[in-house]
């Protein structure tokens, strides 16, 4: 088991496979992109699947697919296939240009759970947030998605100025559909990303929320990240996560992995452990396992201290390295 000096056991994963995007969305990555990760400094399949496997032994069973953008990364299913003969719960967040046309593979390969974000319902917004004119695609990834009745996430980055107006319309989306919207803090991560001049806090949301919808209520059972709530005979849940305040850290059971192969117990970790070189210089399964639970057991109590421990200046480049 992975258990860390607070107790808590992790059982979740989240495994960025790529930095690359075909997105450029302000509050994450800027125009010109970041350093990319060359190829060889990438975690193969092969390695991503010995590295799981070793994780599955030691109590993960829940994984999510991320990065930068999943599905631009070469045979996406091929690597789903082998994840999903360790992991009953496969999930991935997207941003949806690319499903469609892979969904039904991905889905046959066993992916179980899909996770969309999508921060505006309206197409002369899209590319505003985006830098690239990809509404269609995306809106129709949600369509399909919901069409096929899979379990759906909705991811909202919500931004004063740009998207604020909108949070009535993504609660509209639960009415009918058994989706869940869920709306998330704009983490600043560095004095240049502009996060900071549109942040609104989890408080502000959810009176934003409380304001539209009065019956607003919590649902009983609470996991994960977001805070849920529900509009009474609303097929759907609205969530909210605080990635910036950090008020669920208590409860975390989630560890990442990079695309570059460093492990990280946290989302605001600076200093992680970098397998990608242990694995090509033939560490031995009884050491990796070894060192994965004494990194595993420093895990801070929250992001907070985290920071405190491990910052140096700003947090990272972009969250398309680290993989949200
Ligand atoms: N490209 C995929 C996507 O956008 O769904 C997966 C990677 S993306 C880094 C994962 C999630 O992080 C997305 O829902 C995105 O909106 C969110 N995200 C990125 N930068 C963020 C920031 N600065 N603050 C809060 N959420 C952020
Ligand atoms: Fe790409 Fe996702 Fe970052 Fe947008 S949030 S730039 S889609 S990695």
């Amino acid at each position: 088991m992975l258990i860390d000096q607070h107790g808590r056991q992790l059982r979740y994963l989240r495994l960025a496979v790529t930095d690359r995007c075909n997105l450029r969305c302000r509050y994450c990555m800027p125009e010109e992109g970041i350093a990319f990760a060359p190829r060889e400094a990438l975690l193969n399949y092969g390695e991503i699947l010995y590295l799981c496997d070793v994780l599955a032994e030691l109590g993960i069973n829940k994984v999510r697919l991320t990065g930068g953008e999943p599905l631009v990364r070469r045979d996406l299913p091929l690597l789903v296939r082998g994840l999903a003969e360790l992991f009953p719960r496969l999930a991935m967040t997207t941003n949806g240009v690319l499903l469609p046309r892979h969904l039904d593979e991905l889905t046959a390969a066993g992916l179980t759970h899909y996770n969309l974000s999508l921060d505006t319902l309206r197409p002369d917004r899209f590319f505003a947030i985006t830098r690239r004119d990809e509404f269609a695609a995306t809106r129709y990834a949600l369509d399909e998605l919901l069409r096929r009745q899979y379990p759906v996430k909705i991811n909202v980055v919500v931004m004063r100025g740009k998207n604020d107006d909108e949070l009535a319309d993504f609660v509209e989306l639960t009415r009918a559909s058994a989706v869940e919207v869920r709306f998330i803090e704009a983490m600043p991560f560095n004095d240049d990303d502009g996060n900071h001049d549109v942040f609104i806090a989890y408080a502000d949301m959810l009176e934003r929320l409380r304001s539209t919808y009065p019956n607003l209520e919590q649902t009983p059972h609470q996991e994960g990240s977001a805070v849920t709530f529900r509009v009474p005979g609303y097929r759907g849940r609205v969530g909210i996560i605080p990635a910036y305040s950090r008020s669920l850290c208590g409860s975390c059971d989630r560890l990442r992995l990079t695309p570059r192969g460093t492990m990280l117990n946290c989302l605001y970790s600076t200093q992680g452990l970098e397998l990608l070189p242990l694995l090509r210089q033939g560490i031995g399964r009884d050491e990796l396992t070894d060192l994965i639970r004494t990194y595993v057991h420093g895990k801070y109590a929250t992001g907070h201290e985290t920071e405190r421990h491990e910052q140096r200046g700003s947090i990272f480049a972009s969250m398309t390295s680290i993989g949200g």
